[in-house]
């Protein structure tokens, strides 16, 4: 037998040295500021407000928004940086992705430079948060089938509404609410920013019981004639909203994709080091064939879904991600996180099924990602039709 050759370490192209000082910033937030209270967080069903401020004051929030608006001034692969960052973390209690990669997007793509300059600084700084409201009780899809109005009133809208499974809704103070502004269908829809602290009208549900993602601070939202300044308008005039989402979905897709295959890494890592440990039968469980074949199969699932998330990273850095490539990466992305975390869930025997456990807590919070951002079906839906 040939001497085994230790497989090189995988680094990803757009993993520059700067971008890597940029992960290695994230690493160190997650290990010191998250990880530790993921208990606790999960226990009350949010991160700290100080949580929000310290990735603000260690730089990891809006990197990739411009200097000038508070932000890091990097690119989409500083933000790809730290969306590894927190799915090897482990983390799903901090909206990052939301807040940062998403809405802090909506703003820089379609803001006025007032609006920037008002909310970007102290987005980027962790003071203000921000949520995404598009999801209502009887429709999440058919996103064009939505109801919460928005009606003009003088210089103000009056919005009407109600929202489910909304992210960061305890700690958000900024939240984009997709509303009906004209008629019916995709043409009546804009985006309008509220600030919502203390905002009359303005009601935050019940913090909704998840199957995982405990952390998380996803509630109910329901707008009763709550008052928002005519400005507040993302983009320059009304019926804009459904294009402006389609444009921005790409990116979240891929942020999706991202903290899958971080997460199904650190499965992979779990595992390994359990099966070395664990022993049956007088041997670790590592040296029975079906383990180690197992972990060979999730590890290079994984080396197969980094190299797939980096191409379409590369795409969208040079600004040719397209719907059908971002619908394909978060779809298979995202079944295979829940496909590795099961397998390597089960070599844990027993311990796997126990919260304590983190391999229990990326199983849960996996199953998830196949239904937010677009379902896994809708997004085949969105790939059949560009064939
Ligand atoms: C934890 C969590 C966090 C979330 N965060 C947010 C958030 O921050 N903001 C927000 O606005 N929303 C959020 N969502 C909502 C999420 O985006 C929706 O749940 C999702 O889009 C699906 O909508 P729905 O739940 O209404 O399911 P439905 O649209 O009712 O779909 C039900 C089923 O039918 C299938 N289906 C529907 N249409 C088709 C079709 N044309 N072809 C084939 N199958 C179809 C779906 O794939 C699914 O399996 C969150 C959801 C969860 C669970």
């Amino acid at each position: 037998m040939p001497e085994p050759v230790q497989s090189p370490s995988y680094r990803s192209p757009w993993m520059e040295d700067e971008v890597a000082d940029v992960a290695a910033l994230a690493r160190t937030f997650f290990e010191r500021e998250v990880t530790p209270h993921a208990e606790r967080f999960a226990a009350q069903h949010q991160v700290d407000a100080e949580t929000w401020r310290a990735a603000g004051a260690a730089g990891l929030l809006c990197v990739s928004v411009p200097e000038e608006y508070g932000g890091g001034g990097g690119s989409f692969a500083h933000e790809a940086a730290v969306l590894w960052e927190q799915g090897r973390s482990g983390d799903d209690a901090l909206g990052y992705a939301v807040h940062s990669s998403i809405v802090a997007h909506y703003l820089l793509a379609y803001g006025s430079e007032e609006q920037k300059q008002r909310w970007l600084p102290r987005m980027a700084a962790g003071e203000l948060i921000g949520a995404i409201a598009m999801t209502e009780p009887s429709t999440g899809s058919d996103l064009q089938r939505i109801r919460t109005t928005a009606r003009r009133e003088g210089d103000h809208y009056v919005i009407n509404g109600s929202k489910t499974f909304i992210t960061n809704a305890s700690h958000a103070g900024l939240v984009v609410i997709v509303a009906r502004t004209g008629g019916e269908g995709a043409r009546g829809i804009s985006l309008i920013l509220a600030e919502v602290e203390g905002a009359d009208g303005y009601q935050r549900g019940r913090v909704l019981e998840k199957i995982g993602q405990h952390g998380q601070d996803t509630r109910e939202l329901s707008f009763t004639d709550l008052r928002v300044p005519v400005e507040n308008l993302l983009g320059e005039q009304e019926g804009q909203g459904f294009y402006q989402l389609m444009r921005q979905l790409p990116q979240e897709r891929l942020a999706i994709a991202i903290s899958a295959v971080g997460s199904a890494d650190l499965a992979v890592e779990l595992a390994v080091a359990y099966a070395k440990e664990r022993e049956a039968f007088g041997a670790p469980i590592a040296t029975f064939q079906h383990t180690r074949f197992t972990l060979a199969e999730v590890s290079t699932d994984v080396l197969a879904g980094r190299t797939f998330l980096d191409y379409c990273i590369g795409l969208h850095l040079d600004g040719r991600l397209d719907a059908a490539t971002a619908s394909r990466v978060k779809y298979w992305s995202t079944d295979l996180q829940c496909e590795v975390a099961d397998r390597c869930l089960q070599i844990f025997g027993g311990y796997g099924y126990m919260m304590e456990y983190p391999i229990a807590r990326l199983y849960a919070g996996a199953r998830v990602q196949k239904i937010y951002g677009g379902t896994n079906e809708i997004m085949k839906e969105l790939i059949s039709r560009s064939l």
